[in-house]
């Protein structure tokens, strides 16, 4: 099976009628960003840069976290290359920078909130990426954006980094931006923030997580945070539906996107990206490459008329 899918490895994804969608890798280190390459997918759609934080006290400085993201450049060779700011808090729980003790963490200082309220940790990591950026292509996304005030904060620090790093005659590169769109505000706030961007990404895990108030680790709550709702569902087709109209890029990086059963339904949505595990990326290439966008978008429609779980998940098994 493994090597029925190798035949894939080197194609677009692409389906039997010609639409062709991005189809990127999720990655958390260095070593698996060397992988990339070999696995056959279009570039990194999502770096979680909080694992440098995963086993240390502090943060790389600014050199070690340069030198880190021209590696990733020099591996990916011109692909794409997607990084998140630091996604510190809630469920990514680090041994270091003194988080806060808080009764409702998810519901806490994390994502932006805590960058923005640590912007010298925020800049040491702005000016890394900036100055990256002038060695290579650099998409740079935002965890836990809600609205449109936050974009002013980060536009600001990042002028004020490009200012710095001007004045100390440091070369630095133009970014593309986006936000991980992952909680509800982010959705419905999402017309005033396009345009100041140039992707997007939907982040179904902790999009699930705030539109259904249930905890993304409470093992007790299987039922009440599935893995699609028609809730769901309704949020990822207003995100489409706002980007495309504003010609913004829209990907979906949440582990829905890393079930092949989910790929035609997800396509035929409209998205034009998905970005999965690695270890997912060839069988999330098959699906794409043996189907037809026309019957991907049919399943799309039926799926958002249903108005039950069960219902939904019935679509999608019948599907073929
Ligand atoms: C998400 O929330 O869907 C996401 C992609 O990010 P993470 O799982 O790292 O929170
Ligand atoms: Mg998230």
């Amino acid at each position: 099976r493994r090597q029925a899918l190798q035949t894939y490895r080197d194609v677009p994804a692409q389906t039997q009628d010609g639409h062709h969608v991005g189809l990127l890798a999720n990655v958390g280190n260095l070593n698996e960003i060397t992988h990339v390459k070999d696995e056959g997918a279009d570039g990194i759609g999502l770096f979680r840069t909080e694992f440098m934080l995963m086993n240390t006290s502090t943060l790389p400085d600014e050199k070690a976290q340069y030198n880190l993201y021209c590696e990733a450049l020099h591996a990916l060779d011109g692909k794409t290359f997607t990084i998140r700011t630091l996604d510190i808090g809630a469920d990514k729980e680090l041994p270091c920078l003194c988080q806060n003790i808080e009764d409702n963490p998810a519901l806490g200082q994390r994502g932006v909130r805590y960058t923005l309220a640590h912007p010298e940790l925020f800049k040491t990591q702005l000016r890394a990426i900036l100055r990256a950026a002038n060695h290579g292509p650099i998409r740079l996304m935002f965890p836990m954006v809600n609205q449109v005030e936050e974009l002013d904060e980060i536009f600001k620090l990042i002028a004020e980094c490009q200012d710095a790093l001007e004045e100390e005659e440091k070369g630095y590169g133009e970014l593309s931006y986006g936000i991980v769109v992952e909680t509800p505000a982010a959705v419905l706030n999402l017309a005033s923030m396009l345009p100041r961007l140039d992707f997007v990404s939907i982040g179904t895990n902790d999009l699930t997580q705030y539109a259904m108030a249930a905890d993304r680790t409470n093992p007790q709550l299987t039922k009440d945070y599935p893995s699609l709702s028609p809730a769901i569902l309704h949020l990822i087709n207003m995100t489409i539906t706002q980007a495309k109209a504003t010609g913004v890029t829209v990907s979906l990086c949440g582990e829905l996107a890393s079930s092949p059963q989910m790929a035609p339904l997800l396509v035929g949505m409209g998205l034009d990206e998905l970005s999965v595990n690695l270890s997912s990326l060839l069988e999330v290439k098959a699906a794409i490459c043996q189907g037809e966008l026309a019957k991907f978008s049919e399943l799309a429609h039926t799926a958002m008329q249903q108005n039950r779980i069960s219902d939904l998940q019935q679509c999608i098994t019948n599907y073929k």
